[in-house]
Parts: C-alpha cells; structure tokens; sequence
C-alpha cells in the first residue's frame, strides 16, 4: 500500500470553543501524533500507518450515561489513502489499479473510533471532495458521539462516501465506548450470508482461469458489459470450471433488447440474479423487470432511502453500499424499507481496506446477499480484522469495528 496525506484537519470542540486545525498535503505526521497519540504516520514518507489501541475497554454498558454527562466533545481528523490493488480491475466502466480512500477518526473522551469509504466517480466523488466535506462539517458534529441519528441529520445530503467514513467513525467509536462489537450495538448478529468473490471483466478463458482459482468462495460474482458480443461466453466458460451460486453485473452496459436476450441464457447457465443491466434512470426498466428470466437487482438506481419506493416497480432487490447510503444507519433504513416493498437485499461495497468492509459486515447479517470482496483484492491491507470463515466475511467480536491498523510489510 501506498499512502499520502493529501491533507488533514483537525477539529477541537470544547463547549462553545471551536477551533480547527488544517494543514495541507503532506502535512507534517507529528500533527496526527499531536491529535492522537495512537496515530502514527511511519516509515519513509510513502507508507503512514495508522495504528489503534487493542485493548478492550472494559467500560460496563450502565456507565454510558456518565460517560455523556462528562462529555469532553469530539475531535476530527481526515486523510486520503491510496490502496494498492493486487491486480489490475476491470469492470465495464474502466479499470483501475488503486482505489483512494476517505480514512476518519473521531476522538471523544480519550478513545478513537475509526471509520472509511470509497468516493465514487461515477456520482462525482473523489478523494479530495470526500476530504473537503470532513473538514467543513467537524464542527458540526456536536459533543455527543452516541447522538448518531442528530448527527447524521444535520449534516449536509451530500458526498455519501465522506458520511459514511464518518458515520462508521461514530459506530467505532461508539462501541468502543459501549464495550461492544458494533454489530451487537446494531442489535444485530454476527453471522452474514457468504460473500461473493468478484471476478472482474475479461476474456472469456481468463475469467474461468480466474473462477477456478477461487476456491475459498462460496458464490462469484461476474462482472459483465464487455460490448463485445461475449458476455454469455463469459458466463459459460466460468460455469465449464464451477459449480458454485453464480451473479451477474453488467454495470448498466446493456440495452433492453441486450438484456431480453442474455438473461435467459444466463438463467440457464444458473446466474442467480442479474446487477444493473440498464443505465441508470433507463426508461424501460419496468419492461426489463416484467419479462426479466432471472431476478433484477440495482445498484447504480438505488443510493439512499429515498430511492428504495422507485426500485420496486424496476427490480427484484437492491444493492445496499456505505458509500452511496452514507452509512451504517440509513443503510439500515433502506434494507428494511426494501423488505417492506417486497424486495431483496444485497449489501455491496467498493475497493476498500477493511476499516471500510468491517462496517458493511457489522449489518449483513440483515441481508439475503452479500459482496463485501474490496478488502480481499488489495496487495496490502492496511486495517485486517475481519475474517474470512467459511466464505462469510465474519465482524470482529471485539469493541466497536474490532480492525487494528498494520504496517505495510514491504
Ligand atoms: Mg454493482
């Protein structure tokens, strides 16, 4: 992993007191060790590690409340990290090689949560639009960490990737407090649906040589929309080499009559569920959904709660991400408004370590599909503590996200 502070801020609230503290790109790492003494930026100046206190924090549940009367306000600092892929991946849209993440600590009361996401450039996010909006709200973010849902809400409606950092920041930080994993403060449980194993877009034989490869998985994920004629070929040459629960992507790279035409084919071929056939938006998409072979599931059509009622006359399910719903909480909102239309869920994530992925873990266990696979295509990830069981990318039982940052061993 390569990694560079392209900038930082640093918010201090005591009361009536705000005060921030900004330096940009390449800030000095003695300002991080100065906001948290766990923070510690090493190395040669290409690798900043961010390490974390293990020890669980034996606070019992009944001291909460103390715990808010003696609030001693928040403090916020934000980076940009460039994660290193372990190869090159492709989808339909384009390829890439790393993935800039959004990293976020909230410090309260001595105890530092921890939070990431990925911007999204296809709904105009990027590293330092992400990193601009930390810095423009830390103010606003109050003195009580357990406040989520006022926090959430006050916050401006926009650079859901940057909210979700921070809302997965709180969450940490919260269980942490609390003495509790986050998804148990979720009330929720441990265990997830396995994940998918993404197989990215490429030629037919590639991607078989890739599926067969993949053994610690129990489904894949096939990415599809190569305009090229081949995407059933795709299909058929990774089902020549497994037998496992397959998923297709197309990323909004097919017509109607494309997709009328592959989908049952890919039924045949025993593609569960189809991602986004069409744009985003597309017209036709309650044609697709009547005729559709195969259930229909949406990703780029579904961000927010807001967008859930619009789905359910398009699709079968959607695709749940931190980085489009903002986090943890609406996240949770949008799954159980899903449900109540009739819907499937699926919880999606991007390339990210698993700082990111630990957030989207901590609430699959609501979800009939999960793909949380980002952390697992890194060369290096900076923030294990998740783990792979069995196919299921099962949370930690320790203390809010339960990650611990550690160094790049290169
Ligand atoms: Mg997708």
């Amino acid at each position: 992993m390569t990694s560079e502070w392209r900038g930082a801020a640093g918010l201090s609230h005591r009361g009536s007191r705000c005060a921030w503290q900004e330096s940009n790109l390449r800030p000095r790492a003695p300002e991080a060790r100065a906001l948290s003494p766990e923070l510690q930026a090493r190395g040669n100046g290409s690798v900043a590690t961010v390490s974390q206190p293990t020890r669980r924090r034996a606070r019992p549940l009944r001291a909460r409340p103390d715990s808010l009367r003696q609030s001693t306000g928040v403090d916020v600092s934000a980076r940009i990290i460039a994660l290193e892929l372990a190869e090159t991946f492709t989808i339909a849209r384009g390829s890439q090689d790393t993935a800039d993440v959004v990293e976020v600590e909230i410090r309260h009361d001595g105890v530092s949560g921890f939070g990431e996401a990925a911007p999204i450039d296809r709904y105009d996010e990027s590293g330092a639009s992400a990193l601009g909006y930390v810095e423009s709200v830390g103010a606003d973010l109050g003195d009580d960490p357990f406040a989520l849902e006022d926090v959430m809400r006050r916050l401006p409606h926009e650079q859901f990737a940057a909210r979700s950092a921070i809302d997965a920041a709180l969450h940490d930080l919260c269980g942490k407090l609390a003495g509790e994993p986050v998804w148990r403060f979720l009330g929720l449980g441990r265990l997830g649906p396995p994940t998918s194993w993404t197989i990215g877009l490429a030629a037919p034989d590639e991607m078989a040589t890739k599926a067969h490869a993949s053994g610690r998985f129990r489904r894949l994920k096939l990415k599809l929309g190569g305009g090229d004629g081949l995407d059933v070929d795709r299909v058929r040459a990774v089902r020549e080499v497994t037998e496992v629960p397959l998923q297709a992507d197309v990323n909004e790279y097919w017509s109607l009559e494309e997709a009328l035409d592959a989908l049952p084919r890919l039924a045949e071929l025993g593609v569960e569920y189809c991602e986004q056939p069409l744009r985003a938006g597309d017209p036709d998409g309650q044609k697709l959904k009547a005729a559709a072979a195969i259930p229909v599931y949406v990703d780029e059509d579904c961000h927010t709660l807001a967008d859930i009622a619009a789905c359910a006359p398009i699709a079968h399910g959607v695709n749940i991400k931190l980085a489009k719903s903002g986090g943890i909480g609406e996240a949770v909102r949008m799954a159980h408004a899903a449900r109540a239309l009739g819907l499937g869920v699926m919880l999606g994530c991007m390339v990210e370590s698993t700082l990111g992925i630990a957030a989207g873990a901590a609430m699959a266990s609501l979800c009939d599909h999960v793909d949380l696979d980002g952390n697992l295509l890194l060369r290096h990830d900076p923030w294990p503590g998740v783990e792979l069981v069995d196919g299921v990318q099962l949370p930690s039982d320790s203390p809010g996200l339960g990650v611990q940052a550690v160094p790049d061993p290169r």
